[in-house]
């Protein structure tokens, strides 16, 4: 079946923000920042956003934020709200532990994305296991690193170059001379980075 995607930068003008999307590229050059508005025909006047379209933008930034289509994104708020606590916490903090993001937040790549095409094209290992599924959901004591044959690759020099001024949070411990990356301890909501309002995703679901 086809995979339809918005074009990434058409995200963040339908979001109405900058989401940085596309990693060092959205510092320098930026469509949103020449064309800040929707994409598609402009109405006359602005409108104004009912609570149950706020509520769709909200969700979608969240899903737009970690490249998910819209089934697997229902799947993670599924298993959510199965999870004691509050759904909005849960559900954050179960797409911070996917592999993909946490490639990206340990400084192994760029954006999201790039994590995705890292993780997919069979890079990394976890607990010295090949895993290429970008939705794997990481656990604690787990040491994510780059598969042997990786460690030639230019791509992997490249990250080594610049490691050092890379910002890690601190449930994630990276080496910075082997790119090993320990899962020191779970997220918790302090340890998320973006503001993200999953509460109205929760309630986008909820009607
Ligand atoms: Fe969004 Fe980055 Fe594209 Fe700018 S360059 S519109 S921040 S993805």
């Amino acid at each position: 079946m086809a995979r339809y995607y918005l074009a990434v930068c058409r995200q963040c003008r339908r979001s109405g923000e900058k989401l940085m999307l596309k990693g060092n590229k959205c510092f320098s050059k930026c469509t949103f920042d020449k064309r800040p508005k929707p994409p598609g025909p402009q109405p006359a006047r602005p409108r104004r956003l009912s609570d149950r379209g706020t509520q769709l933008r909200e969700k979608q930034k969240i899903r737009y934020s970690f490249g998910m289509l819209e089934r697997e994104f229902r799947r993670f708020f599924a298993e959510a709200e199965r999870q004691p606590g509050v759904t909005g916490d849960s559900l954050m903090l179960l797409l911070e532990r996917r592999l993909d993001n946490v490639v990206y937040r340990s400084g192994l790549a760029d954006s999201r994305a790039q994590a995705r095409q890292v993780v997919r094209h069979g890079h990394i290992n976890v607990g010295g296991k090949n895993v290429d599924i970008p939705s794997y959901l990481v656990k604690e004591s787990d040491v994510i690193t780059f598969k042997e044959q990786s460690t030639k690759t230019g791509y992997y020099q490249k990250v080594l170059e610049v490691i050092g001024s890379k910002m890690t949070p601190g449930w994630l411990a990276i080496d910075k001379k082997t790119l090993a990356c320990k899962v020191v301890s779970l997220p918790t909501p302090g340890d998320l980075d973006m503001k993200l309002d999953a509460q109205a995703a929760v309630e986008y679901y909820s009607r």
